[in-house]
């Protein structure tokens, strides 16, 4: 298939081009990639549905502000290569951004094509054709190294291995510092390993990504948990020059409420973490086990609460209810993964709420009192607040359940480095520009700084601290 010179009528004449996907009934037995790509002809027709706009509004929603015509037009000349590069001049990890950003709320949202449809799912397929630049390179083996500058001498400790560690380390590296990252667990790659389900985010992405920063020289070491390990203070003892602290968000929430304390509940973190990291879903071969239940409630309605409830469906579940206080306009999960979710059989029970959970006498979970909830007020959030109906309360029959209703941010850095200041969310205060946090030589970015945020975000604030890291060891300040 050929670019042709097309209209701008013609263009929008172009429907968007769906992306193959597995079928729902086969999907739900494997733990394999849900969409399956574009090929270059399904590309080539998306591309050309880009109207090359001066002023780009999709760049400005893009928070590492990828140059997103530019990227398109080489897929339209077929100068993948030349895409690719374009692309990872801001974004080190566009395999998994194409796959995993909100674009309908970030790039996709302000996109002219969108607009003149009026509708967010008709904009051009920018994460998909992002997806397509980055799996054209992976197919082609390892990434080339980027240029290294000669040593300067200067040591940077990266604390955590999710998105923003891995761009800090990245962009530090690049200016010739010598880069250790400290990862508290035995794999690296923070919520892009231990969270996001290998169905939506196959691991050997985010591995390589991890090895190609391996070849450039940064060295990455498990099993260190930085505030138990050694503190950031003996961080500098040992010779570092500066510290990024990007060690996410990974405290569970729980509802507090009756029964919480049951065998079979779990936290999204735990079960998520089982599954994936700890491969659950091959109890005995792997050590690590995990409840497999036949009626499943999961609580909340976020991109957690999806992963969690497409998991329990993987792992064998009969029946998954997603039971959710608010109703599907107020979910916060991306749309793609509430469609999914659906297809694959999880039960939305909307306007609900967990009030209670009952258990057996040997403390097993078995059932979970819920009420009726309607819509009252819009709340501090903007998003209208769920009140109870009285007397509606009714009982699911489950064997286990997966509390989802977020996560705070982790707190051995700030507990165990005193002179890092915190808010009273806990979240690391950083500088926006420059993600200087109130210790000297100490920079913070991420789920840590954000709260519970995105992976786009996460690596955005790492861009801009490993900046500032490298103007601090510059400037001789240090
Ligand atoms: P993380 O990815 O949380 O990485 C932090 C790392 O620091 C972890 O590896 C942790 O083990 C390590 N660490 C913690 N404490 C220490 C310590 N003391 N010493 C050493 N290491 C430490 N975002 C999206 O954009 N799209 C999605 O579809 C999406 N889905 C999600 C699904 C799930 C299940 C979850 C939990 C999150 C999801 N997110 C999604 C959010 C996104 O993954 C996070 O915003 C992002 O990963 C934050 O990056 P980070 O680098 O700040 O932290
Ligand atoms: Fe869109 Fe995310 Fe890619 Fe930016 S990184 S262009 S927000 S998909
Ligand atoms: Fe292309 Fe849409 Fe961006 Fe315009 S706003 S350049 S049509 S992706």
């Amino acid at each position: 298939m050929e670019a042709k010179n097309l209209t701008t009528k013609e263009r929008l004449q172009i429907p968007p081009v769906a992306m193959p996907e597995q079928d729902p009934r086969e999907r739900v037995r494997n733990v394999s990639e849900v969409p399956i790509g574009y090929d270059a002809a399904m590309a080539l027709t998306e591309s050309q549905r880009c109207l090359q706009c001066k002023n780009a509004p999709c760049v400005k929603g893009c928070p590492v502000e990828i140059d997103i015509p530019a990227f398109i037009k080489a897929i339209v000349e077929g100068k993948y290569r030349d895409s690719i590069n374009k692309i990872k001049e801001t974004n080190i990890l566009p395999a998994v951004c194409g796959r995993v950003c909100p674009q309908e709320e970030q790039c996709q949202k302000g996109c002219v094509v969108g607009k003149a449809h009026k509708d967010v799912d008709k904009a051009v397929q920018i994460g998909k054709l992002e997806r397509f630049a980055a799996d054209w390179e992976m197919e082609r083996g390892e990434a080339e190294v980027p240029v290294i500058k000669a040593s300067t001498g200067k040591r940077v400790a990266v604390v955590g291995s999710g998105p923003a560690g891995l761009t800090v380390a990245a962009d530090v590296r690049r200016e010739g510092h010598e880069v250790t990252v400290f990862e508290a667990l035995h794999r690296p790659g923070g919520v892009l390993i231990y969270g996001i389900p290998e169905f939506r985010l196959p691991k050997r992405i985010v591995m390589r990504e991890v090895r190609n920063l391996e070849r450039m020289g940064v060295t990455v070491r498990t099993n260190y948990v930085v505030g138990k390990t050694a503190t950031i203070d003996e961080l500098f003892d040992e010779g570092f020059d500066a510290v990024f602290v990007a060690t996410g968000a990974g405290l569970p929430l729980f509802m507090r409420i009756p029964g919480e304390n049951l065998n079979g509940v779990y936290s999204a973190n735990e079960y998520l973490t089982r599954a994936n990291l700890m491969a659950a879903y091959s109890f005995p071969e792997s050590d690590t086990p995990i409840a497999r239940a036949r009626n499943v409630a999961v609580f909340g309605g976020g991109n957690v609460a999806m992963d969690a409830a497409r998991t329990a469906l993987r792992l064998g579940a009969e029946n998954v209810y997603l039971i959710y206080r608010r109703s599907k306009a107020e979910m916060p999960a991306r749309v793609e993964e509430v469609h999914h979710a659906e297809q694959e059989g999880v039960q939305m029970m909307l306007l609900q709420n967990p009030i209670r959970l009952i258990g057996d006498d040997d403390g097993w979970v078995r059932e979970v009192e819920c009420i009726k909830m309607e819509l009252g007020e819009p709340d501090a959030s903007g998003r209208r607040r769920p009140v109870p109906i009285e007397g509606s309360e009714f009982r699911v029959a489950i064997d286990a359940c997966i509390v989802a209703i977020g996560n705070a941010s982790n707190p051995l850095v700030p507990a165990t480095t005193p002179d890092i200041a915190v808010n009273k969310w806990g979240n690391i205060v950083a500088d926006e520009e420059t993600l200087k946090t109130s210790k000297k030589g100490v920079y913070a970015g991420g789920d840590i700084v954000l709260g519970a945020a995105t992976v786009i975000l996460a690596m955005g604030q790492g861009r801009k601290a490993a900046h500032a890291i490298n103007e601090f060891l510059a400037s001789g300040a240090w």
